[in-house]
Parts: structure tokens; C-alpha cells; sequence
């Protein structure tokens, strides 16, 4: 059971909506930093750690800064993810390039920035010599194929696009070596949003037991292996979030036991988690605005799915609040939906909930908080329909609010085309 929490109630919302109307999202810096120090701590048991926070999964420069602040490095995938990086002050190998089809400009920046480079495929070993130079330290991602079973969203990996083969893998790092390279990273990324810790044990156990067989058959000692990303968290009341302290004992075991006669103690581990380490502690708060009684009963949000689409591109649910109510009886079932003309625009599908007021018939609606919305959830917004996504606000530890990203404006809207041109043009 995981119990769905908001740290403001209803008198404050009205007071911070006075200033910043919704919907925006809201970040618990207090709650974050205390998830980082328990993966920390769990994570203590290996001789090094380190997290690179997926910046995909909530890309702002604030946010980085207060996981940069705690020894957390990134986990890039395009230029300006790098930007964001280095903008929160992160630093050489804090910072990882984890990306595919690469352009020679991305390796390059990567290159003056010190990040690690994670290579996708062998053949960018050549790519990257010949356009940015090999660095002194490479990692490679490794694609097990029908080696490993796959998880419901990011699917098989053997029928995914990412990592080397594992016989590629091995030329691959004897081909570095040959070439110069010193030092050696090992990574895999193979599941998402996964709540079962075996599935996660698995693949270190896999890693470990590669690194062995690449000290063996390329001569080449890994320095240190990232388990990637893939998490998950209990977006349902009634799941139950991964124990950190139960996965990384169970980690280690494996470590001791296959790492460590092979003569790989010292082992660096590293992960590459987003969801998990900012998921829970997002929301995104909206208003109810209109209802709608037709052949189902509708409550309309000054939200939609340009905000937040995780509801409408996998049918992910996530729970929702109404502040104010949190314990009033759940008397009514409707679909939450969003503006957009889109009908999976919905938030949540005939879902049980305390009677809603709306703003067209009381003047003012009801505060309507949609929780897990932390990752992949601003971050995955878009512009369709001509909406315009809205800002980010962030609790301080101190219960102050500041405005870490403000919400677009027509002018941004129209920011990338030439408005005078087009009086112009024909
Ligand atoms: C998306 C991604 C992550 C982060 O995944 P989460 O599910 O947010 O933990 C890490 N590494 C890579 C390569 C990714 O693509």
C-alpha cells in the first residue's frame, strides 16, 4: 500500500493559486532530498555510488541543482539536456551521455563538458573517433536480447533499438582497448516504471556476471556498471514502492559472490533512476472547471493532456485529490478530462470520487490534484492544439513557493515562426 499524500491543504492552495493561477505543477524540495539520502543510504554498501539523474525525467535546472547539491550527477540524451547539466552546476563525469543515433555535435559537446560517454553501437566507436576523438573512459550499453525477459513499456529487448549484442560488446571493448581507451564502463537499460525488485536483482546479477566475461575473453577491466534506470513507483494506492535497503542487500550478495572472486572489487555502481527519485513528489494541481452530464458524467480541468500525457499515451493511472475533501465519501464516478479535441484526453476514466464543484456553476471549482506527476510528466508536454503548457512552482523546505518555470504565453507560442513574414507572403 502506498498512501497518496500532498504537503499543502486547501487554504493554502487558494493562497499560492492567488499568485499562480492553475494548473501548475508543484514540487516538494524537502521530500526529494529525504528519497535521495534513503537511496544514498541504501546504496552505501557498495564501495561507490553514484545516481545520474535521467534529466528526461524532469528537466529544470532547480531541480538539478538540488540533486547536484546531494552528489548526484545526469543522465543526458540530447545537447540541451547537457545545457541543463552544466547549467545546475554539474560536472566531467557526473555527467553521462546516454543517448543513440548521436550526431557528431552532441559527442562533441559531451567531449568538452568530460561527461561519459555510454556508446549505443559499435559502429560509433568509429563515428565518435573520427568526429570528437575517443575520451580516456567509454561506456557501453548492452543489449541482452532474448536473454532477458521484458517489461510491459519499454517491451523485449530483443526487439529494441538500444545497446550492442554481447558479441559485439566484446569486440567492441577490445577494439577500444586497442584503441587507446583506459578506463571501461558497463550499462544496460532494459525496463520501465518496474515495481518488482527480482527484475531489477536480475539484471545486476547479469552485469556482474558480463564484467567477468569481459575481464576474460577482452582483457578489459570494467571500472564501473551502471544498472540504469526503470524504477518504478506505486502510481496505485494499492501498490507497493520498491524497499531500497532490501534491493541493494540483495545486490550485494550478488556482488560478493560474483564479482569478487573475479578479482572486480573495487566495483563502482552506478544507476541512471529518474521516476523514482522524483516522481512521487510532483503533482500537478488544476481546477475543475465545467461539468458534464451526457451518457457519463464529466468534470472538466484547466488542464489537459499537453500537460501531462503519461494518462493518454499509456492509459496510466493516476490517483486524484480534491483538497478539502480528502475524506468526504466517494459518491460519484466520472471521467476527469482535459480540453484538448482528443478523446483519450482524460486524466482519469470512471473513476470514484467525492462530489466536485465547478467553476461554471459555484464561480469557482474545486482544487483537482493529480498525483506521480513529478516525472515524465511536465517534461512529456506539447503544444498541439494550440495549448500552452503551464508552469512549474516549487516548495521549499522552509514552505516557501518559488516559480521554477513560469507557464508559456501566446508569444512563446509563436516565438518560432516569423509573424511578419507571413504579412508578406502572398
Ligand atoms: C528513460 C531513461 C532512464 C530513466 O528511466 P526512469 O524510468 O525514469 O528511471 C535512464 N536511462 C535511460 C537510458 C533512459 O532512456
Amino acid at each position: 500500500m502506498s498512501e497518496k499524500t500532498f504537503p499543502l491543504d486547501k487554504p493554502a492552495l487558494e493562497k499560492i493559486a492567488q499568485k499562480y493561477p492553475t494548473p501548475f505543477y508543484v514540487y516538494d524540495e524537502k521530500a526529494i532530498i529525504e528519497n535521495v539520502r534513503r537511496i544514498k543510504a541504501a546504496f552505501s554498501v557498495f564501495p561507490s555510488y553514484k545516481n545520474h539523474f535521467a534529466v528526461k525525467a524532469l528537466p529544470n535546472p532547480y531541480i538539478l541543482k538540488i540533486l547536484a547539491a546531494e552528489g548526484f550527477g545526469a543522465d543526458c540524451s540530447s545537447y540541451p539536456e547537457l545545457l541543463l547539466a552544466e547549467m545546475a552546476g554539474m560536472k566531467g563525469e557526473d555527467i553521462m551521455l546516454t543517448s543513440n543515433e548521436t550526431p557528431a555535435s552532441e559527442y562533441r559537446a559531451a567531449r568538452k563538458l568530460g561527461a561519459v560517454i555510454n556508446q549505443d553501437d559499435f559502429s560509433h566507436i568509429e563515428y565518435l573517433e573520427k568526429t570528437a576523438g575517443l575520451p580516456e573512459l567509454i561506456s557501453i550499453r548492452y543489449n541482452p536480447g532474448p536473454l532477458k525477459e521484458g517489461n510491459a513499456i519499454i517491451g523485449k529487448p530483443e526487439e529494441a533499438k538500444y545497446g550492442f549484442t554481447r558479441e559485439q560488446l566484446i569486440k567492441g571493448y577490445s577494439l577500444l582497448k586497442e584503441k587507446g581507451v583506459k578506463r571501461f564502463a558497463l550499462h544496460t537499460m532494459v525496463a520501465s516504471n518496474e515495481l518488482s525488485a527480482p527484475y531489477h536483482i536480475e539484471t545486476a546479477r547479469m552485469l556482474f556476471e558480463l564484467a567477468v566475461e569481459i575481464k576474460e575473453k577482452a582483457g578489459v577491466r570494467i571500472e564501473f556498471i551502471n544498472l540504469g534506470g526503470g524504477v518504478g513507483i506505486p502510481y496505485k494506492p494499492e501498490q507497493t514502492a520498491v524497499n531500497y535497503q532490501d534491493l541493494t542487500a540483495v545486490i550485494q550478495k550478488a556482488y560478493n559472490e560474483i564479482l569478487k572472486p573475479a578479482g572486480l572489487d573495487p566495483m563502482g555502481i552506478h544507476t541512471e533512476w529518474g521516476r523514482v527519485i522524483t516522481g512521487p513528489y510532483g503533482w500537478l494541481v488544476a481546477r475543475a472547471a465545467h461539468k458534464k452530464e451526457i451518457y457519463r458524467n464529466y468534470i472538466g480541468l484547466d488542464a489537459c493532456m499537453a500537460d501531462l500525457m503519461r494518462p493518454a499515451l499509456y492509459g496510466a493511472y493516476h490517483h486524484i485529490t480534491i483538497p478539502g475533501k480528502e475524506t468526504a465519501p466517494l459518491t460519484e464516478v466520472y471521467d476527469v478530462v482535459g480540453s484538448l479535441c482528443e478523446n483519450n484526453d482524460k486524466f482519469a476514466i470512471q473513476r470514484k470520487l467525492p462530489k466536485i464543484d465547478v467553476a461554471s456553476e459555484n464561480g469557482i471549482g474545486d482544487f483537482v490534484v493529480i498525483h506521480d506527476a513529478g516525472a515524465h510528466g511536465r517534461a512529456m508536454g506539447f503544444n498541439y492544439n494550440g495549448k500552452l503548457r503551464c508552469g512549474e512552482l516549487l516548495l521549499r523546505q522552509d514552505g516557501s513557493i518559488v516559480q521554477i518555470r513560469r507557464p508559456e504565453t501566446v508569444e512563446d507560442y509563436f516565438a518560432t515562426l516569423d509573424t511578419a513574414g507571413v504579412k508578406d507572403f502572398r
